[in-house]
């Protein structure tokens, strides 16, 4: 890229060639880099709930003869549990769509159907909340992608926005044509987001707030899976937030201009 180690090695092939193997050193330590931190950073998010869970064990062993006591710590131990389930789903789902690229099973998808889907998976937590989902996708922008992976990262949106958005609040799905791109956005009513913190929600295991984000089951990990399913699709995310006023995340996918059928049908035609 221009800025980076580069590693030269030189060798002969018969009398009067010369070969040249080029390799870009800096992206290779780098992406090592990357894994390696990821690595540490799930160990570290991994051990805080797993010892959690040992200490209520503990605590619960001494206080075997209060029954109260007990319940609480059983409790306790169960919303740990039920955390340290989510972030291992997390992390193996990041680790699976790191692993491959989204455009190997891609195909004409509609950003309708995939607002549709992503909208019916959140609307039992939605109604939970007392928050209202409201649909305003249109319904004739085509991208080519991975249908399962842009309804996980709409999906995503979607989740955050009604988790951290307080009851009888309302969360609109939009989308438009912008420039080549369709965008779909996620808009909520809730707390927000500060701009130093909004610089960093992309990042992985990044939360504004620990505690808070942790007893709502948040692992860090959601906004990194939608930057990553983003990039794989050629396109992007970005938030736009006003502190206890509301958030709006885009997600850009580059625009499918001809349909994948009839451009299969002008190649046989041609
Ligand atoms: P988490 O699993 O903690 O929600 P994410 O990667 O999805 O992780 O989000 C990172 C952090 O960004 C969250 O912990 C939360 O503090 C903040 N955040 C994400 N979406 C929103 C939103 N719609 N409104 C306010 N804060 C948000």
């Amino acid at each position: 890229d221009g800025t980076g180690i580069i590693s030269v090695k030189i060798g002969t092939i018969g009398a009067d060639h010369v070969l040249l193997l080029a390799d870009d050193l800096t992206r290779a330590t780098r992406v090592e880099a990357t894994r390696r931190d990821f690595v540490a950073n799930v160990s570290h998010e991994l051990k805080t709930p797993v010892g959690a869970l040992a200490l209520l064990a503990e605590t619960m062993e001494d206080a075997a003869d209060d029954p109260v006591a007990v319940r609480r710590f059983a409790q306790r131990m169960q919303s740990e549990s039920t955390r340290l389930s989510s972030l291992v789903r997390e992390i193996i789902e990041l680790s699976r769509i790191q692993g491959s690229s989204a455009l190997r099973d891609a195909d004409e998808v509609s950003m309708a159907d995939v607002a549709e889907q992503a909208i019916a998976v959140n609307q039992t937590v939605a109604e939970g909340a007392g928050i209202r989902l409201v649909n305003q996708a249109l319904d004739d922008l085509l991208v080519y992608g991975n249908r399962s992976m842009l309804i996980t990262a709409l999906s995503n949106l979607i989740a955050n926005a009604v988790t951290y958005s307080p009851e009888s609040s309302t969360v609109t799905i939009r989308s438009r044509r912008h420039n080549g791109m369709i965008e779909v956005s996620v808009s909520d009513q809730g707390m927000g987001i500060s701009p130093e913190d909004l610089e960093r929600v992309f990042e992985r295991f990044f939360r504004v707030d620990k505690a808070r984000s942790r007893a709502r089951g948040g692992s860090g990990l959601g906004l990194a899976i939608v930057k990553h399913i983003a990039n794989d699709h050629g396109g992007s995310v970005n938030a736009q937030s006003v502190l206890d006023a509301g958030s709006t995340f885009t997600l850009q996918i580059p625009e499918l201009s001809v349909p994948v059928a009839a451009g299969a049908r002008m190649k046989e035609n041609s």
